[in-house]
């Protein structure tokens, strides 16, 4: 096992995010289309070598020559957001070989007949050989079992993808789950607690906390259509998603068909239900959000105690360690599970290096990697896992001629309560309870899978919400 990389140290180089999408370009006269990948992927969504990390698509170049006996060159380059990666695809053509949706944007493309197949012969023979020197051991299967795609993905996360890409049904799906995480409350324990009182951490597990009165001026919500349609949605049908869930206890179809409706199936009325309860929230927030929340939180200098975010984003703030008084929740309620996936569109020019470096992204070493330089989960079961118990158990991490240190998250507050820490995973001082929601944040649990869908398509009914939203904002 290897170390991972000090999250402090990620985030330096975070702080440098490009904004505005970048090439690298090298122009040789004579080379073919064969010899080049084009990746075209969000920012800072990739290990790329910068303090101690491995560089992914350099390793990539020389592992394919390796496997294949031939060059290929990478051209990386980056998108803001889903929307100007499907104009760069759907308007202009461009010849991508490999693009990362979101769960809902691989939909629109699917529906828009922009992708290309993944599943099927020639993807079985790539990955066999991409794994051909893998033990399916670290994988946590058996020694003879093969390592098929099926076989190492969280098998709770797989069903969710039928719901965007039906294809994960019959094995001729579109996409590849690359990374995902959930929606929740990111907040500052002592300012809830300033506000709430005894119940504030209870009352982080409903999203009353950022709908209700409690925490009046003191929340921040993102500026996000999507995102703020269905988490209104959820709070609009919190009643009946409890009594389909015996008060949240039990979730069976009905709960996870009534969830998914909240999310993905928009009406007239479910629209402008969310219009009030949006209009009603606008009154009680600090303010709405699209980066700024997370790094406000950390610092502590504005009234905001709590805001409604993305796990990869509060586990970038948590795992920054320079305020723990941070948690992340993932309310009772329900939650949406976001996706974004290895797709191929339509305009692709080499098929074969595509699906090459998608396996590849699945190997274990490649995952962990990537995993710990995003801060974010990845869909390997065996790598996130061990990466959680790394997390909370770094005893059990340290090999040969390696410290402690290398692998202690939060080291400032294990110093605290070392003395009450009996060095177990189950135990109970506050540096684990700390490691154990941080760990969730980064992996969520199955118990907080039972009770998540993923988003689709709005289809028709995109413009109405978006100017429901646009309503709600000028509110
Ligand atoms: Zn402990």
């Amino acid at each position: 096992m290897k170390k991972f990389i000090n999250n402090k140290i990620i985030v330096a180089f975070l702080v440098m995010a490009l904004v505005l999408p970048f090439v690298t370009f090298s122009f040789t006269g004579c080379e073919e289309r064969v010899e080049v990948l084009k990746i075209f992927n969000s920012g800072e969504y990739i290990a790329d070598g910068s303090e101690g990390s491995e560089d992914v698509v350099a390793s990539f170049e020389s592992w394919y020559k390796e496997k294949t006996g031939k060059n290929i060159r990478v051209e990386y380059s980056v998108f803001d957001t889903n929307e100007t990666m499907y104009t760069q695809v759907n308007n202009k053509h461009a010849d991508y070989d490999l693009v990362c949706p979101s769960d809902y944007m691989v939909q629109k493309m699917l529906n828009n007949d922009l992708l290309l197949p993944i599943g099927g012969e020639d993807f079985d023979e790539i990955w066999a050989d991409a794994f051909s020197d893998e033990d399916p051991l670290d994988y946590g299967l058996d020694e003879d079992d093969e390592i098929t795609v099926d076989a190492i993905m969280n098998e709770n996360l797989m069903p969710l993808l039928t719901a965007y890409d039906p294809g994960w049904e019959t094995g001729e799906f579109y996409s590849v789950p690359y990374m995902w995480g959930t929606f929740g409350i990111l907040y500052d324990i002592e300012k809830i607690k300033a506000i709430g009182g005894e119940d504030a951490e209870e009352d982080m597990q409903s999203w009353e906390a950022i709908f209700g009165d409690k925490y009046k001026g003191h929340i921040y919500m993102k500026n996000s259509v999507r995102d703020a349609y269905a988490v209104a949605n959820i709070y609009n049908s919190s009643d009946e998603l409890a009594r389909l869930s015996e008060n949240f206890t039990n979730f069976g179809d009905a709960y996870h068909e009534k969830l998914s409706d909240c999310m993905n199936y928009p009406n007239e009325n479910t629209i402008d239900a969310a219009e009030k309860t949006l209009k009603a929230q606008k009154k009680n927030l600090f303010a709405y959000e699209s980066d700024e929340g997370k790094e406000d939180l950390l610092t502590g200098k504005s009234d905001a105690a709590l805001s409604f975010v993305w796990s990869c984003d509060a586990g970038y703030v948590i795992g920054m360690e320079e305020n723990l008084n941070l948690r992340y929740s993932v309310p009772k309620e329900g939650t949406n599970v976001w996706v974004d996936n290895w797709c191929i569109p339509k305009y692709a020019g080499n098929v074969t290096a595509a699906k090459y470096f998608i396996a590849f992204c699945n190997l274990y070493n490649t995952a962990y990697e990537n995993m710990w330089f995003v801060g974010t989960t990845v869909p390997v079961r065996a790598v996130a896992e061990d990466i959680s118990i790394e997390i909370v158990d770094p005893w059990s991490a340290v090999g040969e001629g390696e410290e402690l240190e290398d692998y202690l998250c939060f080291a400032e507050l294990f110093e605290e309560y070392a003395d009450e820490c009996d060095e177990d995973e189950t135990c109970e001082c506050e540096w684990h309870k700390y490691a154990r929601m941080y760990s969730e944040c980064l992996f969520p649990s199955d118990e907080t899978l039972e009770r998540a869908a993923v988003m689709t398509d709005f289809d028709k009914y995109n413009t109405d919400i978006v100017r429901m939203f646009i309503r709600v904002k000028a509110s």
